[in-house]
């Protein structure tokens, strides 16, 4: 891999794995960043790397479901090996508007493996980053492994699963050398604040209601989106082709739980009190998600055993670097907490 892809690299995960990439991994290659911008990218997220990496980091502002632009992309860089992350990816913005999730998540991924299949015998690597959501949902007991049926519950879910069997597909009938990653719930520095973990973080040190679905139960496996980029690395490293990683925390909590340690942490930092007024009063649950997965918990073990993979961070301890990055980046969150941005969050939790 001497010329690398990353698509969606402006985004949460995508922005973090180029960091790791270019400043801790054993890559030794180029960065070819391709985004398309939306609401959920910003390039601020790596404004220290393209300064300190100006031989090795490259920026294209495009959008993958143009195919003829990416087919231009791949020739002018010699891509010979993608990591996939760009994606609509938040459920809610799928419930509300479905279309660009099939056009972002299915024709756009459609579109790099044609460019990949068509490179030829020098391409090396189509790494595509997808989510343990495309498993459906879980009782109480149990874990989705690489064997669970597929049984995807919302567009989102479903967008994602369509692409996985593209990829899938693709390494069966051309021979394109594939691997996939399904993880559970992230979190950490950079995340847009419209997902659970920032949007606590920031209500709560703002002291505004913490919107809760339904009474809170639903349970999330989680991990700290480092000890995500990581696993991503070693399986694009060392994963056998064609196959599929489950990757996860061994985290599962309660949404409530999550709320309530973010809570705790906050006020701990802050030094607020019961008496000066603890963040958890600021809770305020809401409507239900209609079609609102119960539980996912996902089986890492091949990941463990056959990578030699484990998350780094606990709960507990990635959650604190995590309040902390936000503490001292407020500038980074004005920078993204546009006009747009402040309607979703009014009109959608109704608080
Ligand atoms: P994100 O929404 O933060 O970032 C997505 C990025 O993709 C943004 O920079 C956006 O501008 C870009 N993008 C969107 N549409 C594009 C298009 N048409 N062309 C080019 N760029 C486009 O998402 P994230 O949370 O970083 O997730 C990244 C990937 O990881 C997704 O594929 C998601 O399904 C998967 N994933 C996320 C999680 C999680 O907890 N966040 C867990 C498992 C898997």
């Amino acid at each position: 891999m001497h010329n690398l892809m990353v698509t969606g690299g402006c985004g949460f995960i995508g922005s973090n794995f180029i960091r790791y990439l270019l400043d801790e991994s054993s890559f030794t290659g180029r960065v070819v960043n391709v985004d398309k911008l939306t609401y959920a990218g910003n390039p601020e997220s790596l404004s220290d790397i393209k300064d300190r990496h100006k031989e090795r980091y490259f920026f294209e502002k495009a959008d993958i479901c143009n195919a003829s632009i990416i087919s231009m992309i791949f020739k002018k860089y010699e891509i010979d090996s993608v990591c996939h992350f760009a994606a609509e990816s938040h459920v809610d913005r799928s419930i509300a508007s479905p279309e660009v999730f099939i056009d972002t998540n299915v024709k756009g991924t459609f579109n790099l493996l044609e460019c990949a299949r068509k490179s030829g015998d020098g391409f090396n690597l189509f790494h595509h980053v997808s989510t343990d959501e495309v498993y459906g949902t879980l009782g109480k007991t149990g874990c989705f492994t690489e064997e669970t049926p597929y049984a995807p519950n919302s567009p989102y879910s479903a967008s994602k699963a369509a692409s996985d069997h593209l990829v899938r597909a693709y390494h069966e009938t051309y021979g394109l050398p594939v691997t996939i990653s399904n993880c559970s719930n992230n979190y950490g520095p950079f995340q847009f604040p419209e997902k659970l973990v920032p949007l606590m973080i920031l209500n709560a040190m703002e002291r505004k209601p913490l919107p809760v679905y339904g009474d809170g139960s639903n349970i999330r496996d989680w991990l700290y989106v480092m000890d995500h980029c990581k696993a991503i690395w070693l399986v694009m490293e060392k994963g056998h082709k064609g196959r599929t990683y489950n990757i996860g925390g061994g985290c599962e909590m309660k949404n409530l739980e999550i709320v309530e340690k973010i809570c705790d942490t906050v006020d701990l930092l802050r030094k607020r009190t019961k008496d000066t007024g603890s963040s958890r009063e600021l809770i305020t649950f809401v409507k239900d998600r209609p079609g609102h997965d119960f539980r996912y918990a996902i089986d890492s073990s091949r990941v463990r055993n056959e990578l030699g993979w484990s998350p780094e961070e606990s709960f507990e301890t990635g959650s604190r670097k995590t309040i902390e990055w936000y503490f001292e980046n407020m500038t980074w969150v004005d920078s993204i907490r546009s006009g747009e941005y402040l309607k979703w969050i009014e009109t959608h939790y109704n608080v």
